[in-house]
């Protein structure tokens, strides 16, 4: 159903407009011919009518164009200009806030001479032991990464032997920690380093495939700390190749136990080896070992914290 504002009819507006047209004239005529004092009270009188006038005119165009659409079939009426209905723009949403990225600081080193107490871990023909030249090893790395700004925790401070799993936990408490296990073998060109990161595989194997109830296995503690580890790896055994020749400049795979519970990125440090006649090539690898170590960890950090692998 059309409905129409009785100021748009035609009768109306045509008679209104004859309206106004006289009066502009007599507006035109006693403006012209009177002066302003005389002729100002019945000039305004006459503008305010006009004014009224004027504006049912323009409220009737804007309820035609807004509340009138023309008849299906019926020719559109002729404007002078298109009346388009403007949306006004929508107010602008506030973005929201970007979520501000973890703090992930690299502030602490767990370091894990391996073996101790009743477990010597290798031996040499000469009486060395492994457990000892480890020790000492954790000593120096220790003062030189503290020099690195860096926080150091020994999984042991003397001749004990804490279980893989206390030792993990070490590490497994903290937070933007990494975890270094230091051993020296039996094999291998004495003098040389080898470092170690755990396989992607080894982690998998006998693992369920998914966490239960959000609670990582223990045994899988090192499945997503996989890639870091192996940059840690990188950088540590790049240093190594500096400085004691004849050592790899490529990280090795292993699946060393006890790196599998560490939930952190973890590396296993391998030095060569107990098998020489004396203690004295050992202890001179200690502090370009130390240097090495706290280089790498100090290039590992920026690593870290800009969350790359
Ligand atoms: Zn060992």
């Amino acid at each position: 159903m059309r409905v129409q504002s009785p100021y748009l009819r035609p009768s109306y507006s045509r008679r209104h407009k004859k309206v106004i047209s006289m009066i502009v004239r007599t507006i035109s005529h006693d403006w012209n011919d009177s002066g302003i004092l005389v002729e100002v009270p019945s000039k305004s009188i006459c503008l305010i009518f006009v004014w009224m006038i004027a504006t049912a005119q323009v409220f009737s165009a804007r309820a035609q164009s807004t509340q009138t659409p023309p008849a299906t079939g019926q020719p559109a009426p002729q404007t002078s200009a298109p009346v388009t209905q403007q949306t006004p723009p929508a107010p602008a949403q506030p973005a929201p806030e970007p979520a501000a990225p973890p703090q992930k600081t690299l502030a602490l080193v767990i370091l894990d001479p391996a073996h101790g107490g009743a477990d010597l871990g290798a031996r040499g023909s000469s009486g060395l032991s492994e457990s000892d030249v480890v020790l000492s090893y954790a000593r120096l790395v220790r003062i030189s990464l503290e020099a690195q700004g860096l926080r150091v925790i020994l999984t042991r401070q003397a001749n004990d032997d804490p279980s893989f799993d206390d030792r993990s936990k070490v590490a497994n408490a903290q937070r933007g920690a990494v975890f270094i296990t230091l051993h020296v073998s039996s094999t291998g060109q004495p003098g040389t380093v080898r470092v170690y990161s755990l396989p992607q595989m080894t982690v998998a194997q006998g693992a369920p495939a998914a966490p239960r109830g959000g609670l990582l296995p223990w045994d899988r503690a090192q499945f997503k700390f996989i890639d870091q580890s192996r940059r840690l790896a990188e950088l540590i055994q790049i240093q190594m190749a500096q400085r004691f020749r004849g050592s790899s400049e490529t990280p090795f795979e292993a699946p060393v136990r006890q790196l599998r519970t560490v939930g952190a990125p973890a590396v296993a440090i391998e030095v060569s080896s107990v098998s020489v006649p004396d203690r004295a090539p050992l202890d001179q690898m200690g502090p370009g070992l130390a240097d090495a170590v706290a280089r790498a960890v100090a290039a590992f950090r920026t690593v870290y914290e800009s969350g790359g692998k």
